[in-house]
This record gives C-alpha cells, structure tokens and sequence, in this order.
C-alpha cells in the first residue's frame, strides 16, 4: 500500500466487499500511477471485476477508501464515477445495438441545444478522439451492424466522451481476434503516452506482462502483490496467481 498522493490516480486501501456472508474481497489495496498501464492479473473468480465495480460505483464497499489523485472520493454510483473522471467498459457492452454510435454517446446528456440533440457537435468530437487515439469508428454506423472489436471502440470512445481520466478495461480481449487485440493494445499504449491511465484486467499473463507498466496479482479477493512488469519471469508470476 503506497502513501496517499496525487501521483497516483487511483488508490484503493483496504477495501472489503461482502456478498452476505461470503467476502469477494478482503482488505484490499491498489495503488495505479497517473498516466500508467496497471494489469489486474488473476484467476476466474480472484475479485478482478468486483473491484473495479466497487470503483465505477456500482458496488459499495463494505469497509476501505478510495482517493482519486490524492483525494479521498465517495463514488456512489456511476454517475459519480464520470464525474470524477473514471470510465469502464464492461466485458458485456452496454450499447444500445438499434441507435447509431453518435446516438449511443449523447443519450442520456443534457443537450445544450434542448429539445434538440447536438449530433452535429458530438459526431465531430467522436472523429477527433477517433484521430487522437486511433478509434477508428463511423459516427453514423447502427451500433448492431458493426463487429465486435468496434463496438469495443465505441465504448472507449463513449467514457472518453464523458470525460475519463481513467480508463477500465474489464478483459477487454476475451471477444477479440488476435489481430484486434493487438490493435487494442496500440490504443491502449496510445491513450497513456497522451496521459490517460488504464486499468486493464485480464487473466492472462503474457498479455499483462506485455502492455502494462505494473501488474497487481489477485487471488481469492486479496491482493497477492504489485510488480513491475519487466521486474519478474514469468514463472514467478505464475506461481504468485
Ligand atoms: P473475477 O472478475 O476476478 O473473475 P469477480 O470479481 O467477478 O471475479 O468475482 C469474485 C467473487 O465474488 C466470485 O467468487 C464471484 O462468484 C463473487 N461475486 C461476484 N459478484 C457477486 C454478486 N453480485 N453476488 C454474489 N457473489 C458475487
Ligand atoms: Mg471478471
């Protein structure tokens, strides 16, 4: 467990979630620096979501404290998330498949054109985050019709639209072909050479140890340890899963 700071990003401290009586997590720690790469790595089960939902809000802990950029933050629920610059994309999109992508990000926005949607505006910041980042999306695409890997695209682009700082990646290429996951991983490595920090959870070593800066292993809901990626072979962070 670091010392609270605004170096960091995200810091979690001591964080229990208790499903009734069963505990999904149990005192624990994570400490993500600003603009880095940070792989949960761990097994089916290890408490890698259930964390990450607590940050997003969508759960509450039961005991611990998160601090965004060394500040304690109460996040009750997503809303709260956004506002404080955290965005997730779940491992089950949460798009809706009949609008269009543009639809898809402003829904739900105050428009400042009321009763009218400022598609015109967002379809414009959509090709600009698509340019930064390299997500290429069309903003006029029916969310239905396009291929998983951009669906994907538009989520991140939706939580970049809203304002994320930092960027949940809930085993985002469980529904890619290699070849998408290996433009996923560009992405991800662009987005924090611009400044954003990515949380990236997967259960696969290899590809932690290749794209993250850091990598905290969890198993049975605590938090085994945070290494460096390069630091250990891979055999030592097999045997730490
Ligand atoms: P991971 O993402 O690492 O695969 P999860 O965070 O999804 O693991 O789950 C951690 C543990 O908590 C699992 O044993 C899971 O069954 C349990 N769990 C997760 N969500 C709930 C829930 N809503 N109710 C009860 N148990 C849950
Ligand atoms: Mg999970």
């Amino acid at each position: 467990m670091a010392t609270v700071s605004s170096d960091y990003a995200v810091q979690m401290h001591g964080i229990t979630k208790r499903f009734g009586a069963f505990y999904a997590l149990k005192d624990m720690n994570l400490d993500v620096k600003k603009g880095s790469i940070h792989s949960l790595l761990g097994e089916n089960g290890a408490g890698k979501s259930t964390l990450m939902n607590v940050l997003y809000g969508l759960y509450q802990a039961d005991e611990g404290e998160i601090y965004i950029g060394g500040k304690k933050t109460d996040i009750k629920n997503p809303n709260a998330a956004i506002a404080n610059g955290i965005g997730m994309v779940h491992q089950h999109f949460m798009l809706i498949p009949e609008l269009s992508v543009v639809e898809n990000l402003v829904l739900g926005r105050r428009s400042r054109r009321e009763p009218f949607l400022d598609l015109e505006e967002a379809s414009e910041e959509i090709r600009k985050l698509s340019e930064m980042y390299g997500l290429d999306v069309d903003p006029k695409a029916k969310v239905c019709d396009l291929p998983v890997g951009s669906q994907q695209r538009v989520e991140i682009i939706k939580a970049l639209y809203r304002g994320a700082n930092v960027l949940i990646l809930d085993e985002p290429t469980a529904v890619l072909a290699p070849q998408e996951a290996e433009h996923l991983g560009t992405v991800i490595r662009t987005l924090s050479e611009q400044g954003k920090t990515v949380i990236f959870i997967t259960h696969k070593l290899m590809e932690a140890r290749d794209l993250a800066h850091n990598i905290t292993i969890l198993r049975n809901g605590k938090t085994i340890v945070t290494v460096p990626a390069r630091e250990k072979s891979n055999e030592e962070l097999a045997q730490l899963m």
